[in-house]
C-alpha cells in the first residue's frame, strides 16, 4: 500500500481514538461534557467523524495546566525549543499525506491544492519559527539599559477552518518559540486537522501541558478563553465580529488581543500593466481555495478604457476551472466550506444581481452536473460600484468584482475605499509607479506583480483587518514582553 492509499484521517483518528478527546496536560482526555459536534464533508453534505465538545471546565483545566508548563519551557534554552519545533516540523512533512486528506475532508479543499499548498505551507510556518528562534537576540543593550523580551505567558490560540492546518501554525508555532504555552481552539468546523497536529506535537516530545487542545464552539471555549483570568493573551484568527467579541470579553482581564480579521483586498491593475499578465493571475488569486482566503484579492481595480478586454481574459480564466469532487486530482476547486458559507455566497451573488452589476461569469445555484454539494460557480461581476455590498463586504467565496477607475488617484481611493486594510496587489510595469502606489494603499500586506510567497513576510491589517502581525519575526514579537533592566551594565 503506498502512503496515498494508506492515509485515512477519519480510520486514523478513530483507532487512535481522538474523536472523544481533548489533549490537556499531556494527557488525551474526555471532555467534562458531552456535548459532541459533527464534522461534515462539505462535497457531499454527510457526516463523517463526531467530536467531542469542550467546555469552560475544561478551559480551566487547560489553563491550569498551561500555567504548571509555563515556567519550565520558558525557561528552556531557544536552542532546544527550535530542536522541538524542526521536529514538529519533520513530523508535518511525514504526516503530509494524511493531513492534506484530513484537511480536504473536513473544509473541501481540492485534495491536489491541500497537498500543493495547505499543508506545505502550514509546515513552513514551523520552519521559520524555528529558524528565527535559533538567531533572536532576547536581550539587547542600549546605553547601559538591558532590553529584555520575555515570553508573555499562557497564550489562547483561536483559529479558522479556512486555512485550518496553516492558521494553527502561524499561531502555535511561534508562540512556542517564544517561550509561551498555548491553549489551542480550533475551528469546529474543521477538527481532523488539528486533531492530527495535537497528535504531532504529542509524538515531538513536547514537556506536557506546553501545547493544550480544547476542542469546542466560540461562543463557549471561545469565550471563556477570552475572559479567562489565567490566559494572558488571545490571538484569533476570524471574523471582525468573532474579533470583537474576543476583544469585549478579554478587556476586564486586561489580556493582550491580537486580532487577525476578515478582508476585501484590492488589485489594482495600473494602465500600463500587460493585462494577460496581469488579469488571469489576478483571477486565479481571488478564487485559490475557493475565494475563502481573507486576503484574497476580491476587488479588481481596472482602467475604464481596458475593461472589455479585462473582462474578456477573467472570463477565459475562470472558465478553466474544474469545480467537482474535491479528491478527484484533477480538480482545481471544490465546494464552499459549509452551509451557511454556502447561503451567503448564494445571497451575495443574488445582492450582486439585484444591484445591478454585469455578470461576467457563474451566478447563482450550483454548477451544471453537481447535483449535492456545497458547491457554488466562479463568479464575476464587471462594472460593479465601489458602495455595492458585493464591492463592500466580505462574501468569502468565488465571487469576483471588478470596478473601473478613470484615474490613479481614483484607483487609489476605491483600494481605501472599505473598512478592510489586509492585503493588496498592484500590477504595472513602471516600477516607480507600482511602488508609489503599494506606499498610499492602507493595509498590511501588498504584493507587486505577483511575487512569490515569502513566509517571513509579516501579515496582517490595518482598519478593522485587525491589529496583529503574523509570520517571520514579527509573529514570534506578538508573544513577547518587553522589559528594561536599567543599569543592567556598568556607565
Ligand atoms: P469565525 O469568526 O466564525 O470563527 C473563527 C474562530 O473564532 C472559530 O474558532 C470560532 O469558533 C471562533 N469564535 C466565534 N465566535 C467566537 C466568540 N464569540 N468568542 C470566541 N471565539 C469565537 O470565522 P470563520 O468563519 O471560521 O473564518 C472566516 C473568517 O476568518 C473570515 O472573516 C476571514 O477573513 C477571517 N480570516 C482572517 C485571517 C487573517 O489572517 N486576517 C485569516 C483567515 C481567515
Amino acid at each position: 500500500m503506498t502512503v496515498r492509499e494508506a492515509a485515512d484521517p477519519i480510520a486514523h483518528l478513530e483507532a487512535a481514538g481522538r474523536f472523544d478527546r481533548i489533549l490537556v496536560g499531556g494527557h488525551w482526555i474526555l471532555p467534562l461534557s458531552d456535548k459532541r459536534a459533527p464534522v461534515i464533508d462539505p462535497s457531499t453534505e454527510e457526516t463523517v467523524a463526531e467530536i467531542a465538545l469542550a467546555t469552560a471546565d475544561d478551559v480551566d483545566c487547560a489553563a491550569a495546566a498551561a500555567r504548571a508548563a509555563f515556567p519550565r519551557w520558558s525557561a528552556t534554552p531557544a536552542a532546544e525549543r527550535a530542536r522541538l519545533l524542526s521536529r514538529v516540523h519533520q513530523l508535518i512533512l511525514e504526516r503530509a499525506e494524511l493531513l492534506a486528506q484530513a484537511i480536504s475532508r473536513e473544509m473541501g479543499a481540492a485534495i491536489a491544492y491541500a497537498r500543493a499548498a495547505q499543508v506545505p505551507f502550514a509546515a513552513e510556518h514551523v520552519r521559520v519559527a524555528a529558524e528565527n528562534l535559533a538567531s533572536y537576540a532576547f536581550t539587547r543593550m542600549r546605553g547601559t539599559t538591558a532590553i529584555v523580551r520575555e515570553p508573555i505567558g499562557v497564550c489562547g490560540l483561536i483559529t479558522p477552518w479556512n486555512w485550518p492546518l496553516y492558521q494553527i501554525t502561524a499561531k502555535v508555532a511561534p508562540a512556542l518559540a517564544a517561550g509561551c504555552t498555548v491553549v489551542l481552539k480550533p475551528s469546529e468546523l474543521s477538527p481532523l486537522s488539528a486533531l492530527l497536529f495535537a497528535e504531532i506535537v504529542d509524538d515531538a516530545g513536547l514537556p506536557a501541558g506546553v501545547f493544550n487542545l480544547a476542542n469546542g464552539t466560540g461562543p463557549e471555549v471561545g469565550e471563556a478563553l477570552s475572559c479567562h483570568p489565567g490566559i494572558d493573551m488571545i490571538s484569533i484568527t476570524g471574523s471582525t465580529r468573532a474579533g470583537v467579541l474576543v476583544s469585549k470579553s478579554a478587556a476586564d482581564t486586561v489580556k493582550r488581543v491580537a486580532l487577525e480579521l476578515g478582508g476585501k483586498s484590492p488589485n489594482v491593475i495600473l494602465p500600463d500593466a500587460d493585462l494577460e499578465r496581469a488579469v488571469g493571475p489576478g483571477v486565479a488569486a481571488c478564487f485559490r481555495n475557493v475565494g475563502q482566503s481573507c486576503s484574497a484579492p476580491t476587488r479588481m481595480i481596472v482602467p475604464r478604457e481596458r475593461l472589455a478586454e479585462v473582462e474578456r481574459i477573467a472570463a477565459a480564466t475562470a472558465a478553466r476551472f474544474v469545480v467537482g469532487d474535491p479528491r478527484d486530482e484533477a480538480t482545481t476547486h471544490g465546494p464552499v466550506s459549509n452551509r451557511a458559507q454556502f447561503e451567503r455566497v448564494q445571497h451575495m451573488i443574488g445582492m450582486g444581481i439585484a444591484e445591478g452589476a454585469k455578470l461576467i461569469c457563474g451566478g447563482t445555484g450550483r454548477p451544471e452536473g453537481l447535483e449535492r454539494g456545497l458547491f457554488a460557480r466562479p463568479t464575476i461581476f464587471s462594472e460593479v460600484a465601489s458602495g455595492m455590498a458585493i464591492a463592500q463586504e466580505e462574501i468569502f467565496g468565488p465571487v469576483l468584482t471588478i470596478i473601473a477607475y478613470d484615474t490613479i488617484d481614483e484607483a487609489v481611493e476605491i483600494a481605501n475605499d472599505t473598512i478592510y486594510g489586509l492585503g493588496a496587489h498592484v500590477q504595472g510595469a513602471d516600477m516607480e509607479q507600482v511602488r508609489a502606489v503599494a506606499g498610499r494603499i492602507r493595509c498590511g500586506q501588498v504584493h507587486l506583480n505577483y511575487p512569490a510567497w515569502d513566509p517571513q513576510a509579516p501579515f496582517g491589517g490595518y482598519k478593522r483587518s485587525g491589529n496583529g502581525r503574523e509570520f517571520g519575526i514579527e509573529g514570534m514579537e506578538e508573544f513577547l514582553e518587553t522589559k528594561s533592566i536599567l543599569g543592567y551594565a556598568a556607565a
